[in-house]
């Protein structure tokens, strides 16, 4: 639980939008002050209980970050960021706050109760944080000793002043893996994330044109990105979900970059169906995917690739051709490739 007064997280919401930090996710600058005000965002309310749930898939292997990792060294393979493999969590959490506040309704009626998860006009880390859910990590992701980062995060705005319950003590100390692994160098300070420089953003929120000088960093990530977790040693505890919801639907956890660049819009609606990954569009999903691709050709050239992506100029938007044409650059591209993830 969680009290209303977030003043002091205020400032610092206000420096990260005025530095741009936010790029192009403009409803985060929409929702200004209200983000930091639970109680004007949702009058009447007094406490926020906060909500936390594992989300690594029930069939994780022992020692699942080595196998990321390794995925994310072979150019051909699709990255898909690991939340994002089962069912959509929105829809999961949702459901299951949304129980709890009725069940809280029942027990001490009436009772003003809103639900929110993942939702942009709340400050989830921040409320996590207080509550005593997690600490704020360097990555800027809530994380604890028995749980690491791997899970989600939920709220219940309630009309009812509940005594908070303590924060935990951070245990980052001295570590700085997360700043040092992350490709784009999107952490740039402690805390501190630089959203327009950071994969998962640029892969899911972000419209447009993915930034020229960025592509070669994203490898083979198309859908999010959980590089700074998988270092992260406190994900050694990460827990395995108790749901079947959030198991990992095939073929996200195998697929190769060909395999899903053949989906045409149909099949992208119809194999996304229950996903969080729907909600980024076929548009959005092609674009990363070329971007993929051309780090793949850069890496290797295949003449599979090469036709593939040429099969698809004709139909193209000036989106996605502008994006297939960089790609089908990258077989003469005479950069050097960017170095490797430093994988652990
Ligand atoms: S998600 Fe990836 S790009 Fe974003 S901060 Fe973490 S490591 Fe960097
Ligand atoms: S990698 Fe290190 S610095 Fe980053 S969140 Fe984990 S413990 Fe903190």
């Amino acid at each position: 639980m969680a009290g209303v007064d977030l003043g002091t997280a205020e400032r610092g919401l206000r420096d990260w939008l005025a530095q741009g930090f936010h790029g192009s996710m403009h409803y985060l600058q929409r929702h200004g002050a209200k983000r930091a005000r639970p109680a004007e965002l949702v009058p009447g309310t007094l406490s926020v209980i906060t909500a936390r749930m594992d989300y690594l898939p029930r069939a994780t292997a022992d020692g699942w970050q080595a196998i990321e990792w390794q995925r994310l060294r072979e150019p051909q393979q699709a990255g898909v960021s690991i939340y994002a493999r089962g069912r959509d969590y929105h829809k999961v959490l949702r459901a299951r706050l949304q129980a709890l506040a009725t069940r809280l309704a029942d027990a001490v009626a009436p009772l003003g109760a809103r639900v929110f998860t993942d939702s942009a006009p709340v400050l989830e880390v921040e409320l996590a944080a207080r509550s005593g859910l997690g600490w704020r990590g360097k990555h800027t992701l809530a994380l604890r000793r028995d749980g690491g980062s791997m899970f989600f995060l939920g709220e219940i705005f309630v009309d009812l002043e509940l005594p908070p319950t303590p924060p935990i003590a951070a245990h980052c100390g001295s570590c700085s893996a997360c700043i040092d692994v992350c490709p784009t160098q999107a952490i740039v300070a402690p805390y501190r994330l630089d959203a327009r420089r950071c994969i998962s953003y640029l892969t899911i929120e972000h419209d447009g044109p993915i930034p020229v000088e960025l592509r070669p960093l994203l490898g083979n990530r198309i859908y999010g990105c959980d590089d700074c977790q998988l270092v992260c040693p406190w994900n050694k505890y990460a827990q395995r979900a108790t749901l079947p919801d959030f198991d990992a639907r095939a073929p996200l956890d195998s697929a190769t970059l060909l395999q899903l660049w053949a989906w045409d819009e149909a099949e992208f609606l119809r194999r996304t169906e229950g996903s969080a990954i729907r909600r980024i569009g076929h548009a959005r999903w092609q674009r990363n995917l070329a971007v993929a691709l051309g780090n793949a050709l850069r890496a290797q050239p295949d003449a599979e690739i090469e036709r593939a992506l040429r099969a698809r100029l004709p139909a193209a938007s000036a989106l996605l051709a502008e994006h297939i044409g960089w790609a089908l650059q990258q077989l003469t591209a005479s950069a050097p490739a960017p170095p490797a993830t430093t994988a652990r």
